[in-house]
């Protein structure tokens, strides 16, 4: 059995992966010139950055097995800082995730609020605790509300706006507006389960190369459309070329696969039809560091709520990630909110650094003078959307799919926004395909 894998980020390698080891012939085509896609990583000056995806959890499922199978585990080390901050009043206020008291001690959570909000987990965590934080056609059942309008009526306001709303922006760069219950309880899972946050010590990319390494890959072949007759699909490439096999891992973004697979079935059409949050991620090499400073100290990432940004969503220091990152200074990590990433797209570097060093000096004074390099990675497709509905969506594809279809969709946007979730849907994806042919 021959299987073609379309693009080789996390879900298309994963997918790669476990069909390889059973037996089948794959060939990954990736548009790209390197693996990984937004898990990727870049060294620049014996600064490792992380182009997109910058942690892990210790509750990941699927990614960290694959870590173990491809013998990186070694390199797997919990994020070196245990605190993080949101800003509130322009000020650094800690957070820690094994301590719920100190949202209250640091003053981000008035005391009618913490506890408004500790009551709101206990509720959900009784509901949510069985359901998998991998597979997020698990969490249909509560795909039926507005985050912002479930969290308003839960939580209150304050809440919302300096945890909810922050979170959602900082990692997924798009509002509780038009997104969905689900994924904000998907969410909640995760403070229940308190996982800790992990990294790969030589970047998160050195998964997706680990498990492209036996595969056989072929970069910079761009598939502009599937074709799918009674014995076999077609890929045919930006360069003319076919090729032919008995099934297709299709693990592009969205609105790729959609403009690649014209026959998908009616019953794939609004998951073809997703939309994505726009980012751009700085990585900002400097001369020196901020560890003198009280408020920063442990702190890995900071987290900025709306009604405090102008551009930014969040800041990390690479450094308390894990010491190899920035063999001397500081790499900070910056990544603009889904408005202003949409925006500054297409804007020349110089505009968006200096859009970003006007903001981050508030937090780290004299960062200006302190800049050694600057490195921009533009993300069109940053995160899938999750509105009311997606949930749902995934449970039907997975329900209706049959291998008389040929084709099978994998990605984020098939699964979790997270590489966990594009990893999960590649495995899944592996695991029909295998089912029928074993
Ligand atoms: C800035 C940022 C920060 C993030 N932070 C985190 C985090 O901390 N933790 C976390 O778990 N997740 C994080 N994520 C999310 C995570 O990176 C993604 O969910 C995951 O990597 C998506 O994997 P994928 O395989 O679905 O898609 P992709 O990684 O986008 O892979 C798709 C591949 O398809 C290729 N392709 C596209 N078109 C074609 C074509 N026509 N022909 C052939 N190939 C094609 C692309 O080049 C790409 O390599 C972050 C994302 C971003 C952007």
């Amino acid at each position: 059995m021959r299987v073609l894998v379309i693009g080789a980020g996390i879900a298309g390698l994963s997918a790669a992966h476990r069909l390889h080891q059973s037996g089948f012939r794959v060939i990954v085509l990736e548009a790209g010139s390197r693996v990984g896609g937004r898990m990727s990583s870049e060294k620049v000056d014996g600064y490792i950055i992380d182009r997109g995806a910058q942690f892990l959890s210790g509750s990941y499922t699927a990614v960290l097995p694959l870590i173990e199978e491809t013998g990186l585990k070694e390199r797997l080390r919990e994020i070196h800082a245990s605190a993080s901050a949101v800003i509130l009043g322009g000020k650094l206020r800690r957070m820690r995730a094994d301590n719920p008291f100190a949202m209250l001690a640091g003053g981000l959570l008035p005391f009618r609020d913490w506890f408004k909000s500790g009551a709101f987990l206990l509720r959900a965590g009784a509901k949510i605790r069985h359901l998998p934080l991998d597979d997020y056609a698990a969490w249909a059942a509560f795909d039926d509300q507005d985050a912002a309008d479930y969290l308003l009526e839960e939580v209150g306001a304050h809440v919302l706006e300096y945890l909810f709303e922050p979170t959602l922006e900082g990692l997924y760069f798009q509002a509780p507006e038009g997104t969905s219950k689900a994924l904000a309880l998907w969410l909640s899972g995760y403070f229940i389960r308190r996982g800790p946050l992990l990294t790969l010590t030589t970047g998160l990319g050195t998964l997706p190369e680990a498990l492209a390494t036996p595969l056989d890959v072929r970069l910079n072949i761009y598939v502009e459309n599937l074709h799918i007759t009674s014995c076999a699909v077609e890929a045919c490439t930006s360069e003319g070329e076919i090729y032919r096999a008995d099934y297709a891992v299709l693990a592009t973004p969205a609105p790729i696969a959609k403009r690649i697979y014209p026959q998908a079935p009616p019953w794939a059409a609004s998951l073809l039809a997703t939309r994505y949050s726009s980012t751009v991620n700085l990585g900002i090499a400097t001369g020196r560091n901020w560890d003198g400073r009280a408020a920063l100290r442990d702190v890995y990432g900071i987290l900025i709520p709306r009604r405090e940004r102008k551009n930014i969503a969040a800041i990390a220091l690479e450094s308390h990630k894990h010491p190899t990152r920035a063999p001397q200074g500081e790499l900070l990590d910056v990544m603009l909110a889904g408005a202003a990433g949409a925006r500054l797209l297409n804007a020349p570097d110089a505009e968006i650094t200096e859009a970003v060093l006007a903001e981050a000096e508030t937090y780290f004074p004299g960062l200006r003078d302190e800049v050694v390099f600057a490195k921009h990675f533009r993300w069109r497709y940053a995160e899938p959307r999750s509105p009311v509905g997606r949930s749902r969506a995934i449970w039907e594809y997975r329900r209706k799919w049959t291998p008389e279809q040929r084709v099978i969709l994998a990605g984020d946007y098939m699964a979790t926004p997270t590489t966990d979730g594009a990893a999960h849907s590649g495995l899944w994806a592996a695991e029909q395909i295998q089912k029928e042919n074993l």
